[in-house]
């Protein structure tokens, strides 16, 4: 009997572990995502001054992504133009 309960502790402990790992484990997977986007947005001069112009729409837009294109020259994309971006292959900074 005594045996039954330590094998039931182990599982709940286990189970217990398990969960705060996880937990931890996104925690840390949203902290990294926010630096990406952090160091993404930091640094950058053209960013001085608000609103940006999207380099394939001209539009102007709030949130940019950045890749860097066949030249090597880097390009401000749209949420629209995204996609674009990425289906061109270019390298995101
Ligand atoms: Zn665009």
């Amino acid at each position: 009997m005594t045996m039954l309960w330590l094998i039931l502790a182990v599982i709940v402990i286990a189970g217990a572990i398990l969960v705060i790992y996880q937990i931890v484990a996104k925690k840390k997977n949203k902290k990294e995502t926010n630096k990406v986007i952090n160091v993404s947005f930091g640094g950058k001069k053209t960013l001085k001054g608000g609103k940006q112009v999207c380099s394939f729409c001209r539009k102007k837009a709030n949130k940019l992504s950045f890749y860097s294109d066949e030249q090597g020259k880097v390009v401000g994309v749209c949420q629209v133009c995204k996609p674009h971006a990425e289906r061109r292959a270019l390298m995101r900074i």
